[in-house]
């Protein structure tokens, strides 16, 4: 599938509440929050044209927006609404669901209490994140530099754009490595997640997983936390050092867009795509509707 820049692409946007072809979702470059980083967004996939855990993602938003002063005005029957409503008009059978909140143009001063919200939602067929490839043999994991902040330095748990930063640079400074994503530890040195995914390892037949206290607690994280327990494995989350990585059976990612992909390789650590991995991602697979 070849990918057509996302500014020219056929179908619809919803965009502060009325549906407009796509390439008209437009805004001024002056945006407070292209400039400092004022927006939320979610990530949600659809499987047969069915929405997974959207009640979720549209209360994480609605949250997200809460707790960075960003009270958007809409419910949430209106953000789930728009979102099956864009899935719909552009018939995504097996995709990507984009809900984006930001500040506008009013002024470029920091303070953002004069600015108004606006909302998005957009939505494309976008089957994998990985490659088959690297879904097969696992992916390959540079442990960047960058970490993860302080829950007191950041709003760590919202899904707000401006802390994206630090994970381009980590992925792009993995991949020019020959890596497929970054592995980033916390401030504190504990291992924490990738770039736009949650890490989990497996250890003597338990799921072990890092407690989320300065990144976000994913939605895929809590679903195979569930799935597992109802296998009856233990599941365990506790800090993780990088040293661990060493005598580790095997590890994967989780996310909306990454689903669980196991994980092959962390610097110059191999690890085999093993029974554990293969059947959560059999088990989410027959959850989302794959199978
Ligand atoms: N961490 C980060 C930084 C992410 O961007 C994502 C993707 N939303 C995740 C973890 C996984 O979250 P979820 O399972 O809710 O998609």
């Amino acid at each position: 599938m070849t990918t057509l820049p996302f500014d020219n692409r056929d179908g619809y946007i919803w965009f502060d509440g009325a549906m407009i072809p796509w390439r008209e979702a437009q805004i001024h470059v002056l945006s407070h929050g292209l400039h400092y980083g004022g927006g939320v967004f979610e990530g949600l996939r659809c499987y047969d044209g069915k929405i997974f855990k959207l009640a979720e993602h549209t209360a994480r938003l609605l949250d997200g927006c809460r707790n960075v002063d960003m009270e958007i005005n809409y419910s949430a029957d209106e953000v789930n609404q728009a979102c099956l409503d864009i899935v719909k008009i552009n018939n995504v059978k097996n995709g990507y669901i984009r809900p984006f909140a930001w500040r506008g143009p009013e002024d470029m001063v920091i303070s953002a209490r004069n600015i108004s919200l606006h909302l998005c939602v957009a939505a494309w067929e976008w089957p994998t994140y990985f490659s088959g490839d690297a879904r097969e043999k696992g992916i390959s994991l540079q442990i960047s530099k960058w970490k993860r902040p302080a829950p007191d330095s950041e709003p760590v748990h919202v899904k707000a754009s401006g802390l994206y930063l630090v994970c381009s640079i980590a992925k792009d400074a993995a991949l020019r490595a020959g890596f497929t994503d970054a592995l980033m530890l916390d401030y504190r040195g504990h291992v924490a997640e990738l770039t736009a995914a949650n890490f989990f390892i497996v250890q003597n037949g338990e799921l072990h997983t890092p407690t989320p206290d300065c990144f976000l607690n994913g939605i895929t994280r809590q679903t195979v936390i569930e799935i597992a327990r109802q296998k009856g494995i233990k599941v365990v989350e506790r800090t993780i050092m990088p040293d661990e990585l060493n005598s580790v059976q095997e590890c994967f990612a989780t996310g909306t867009a990454a689903e669980i992909t196991p994980i092959g390789k962390i610097n110059e650590n191999y690890y085999q795509v093993g029974p554990l991995t293969k059947l959560l991602i059999s088990e989410y697979e027959k959850l989302v509707g794959k199978k």
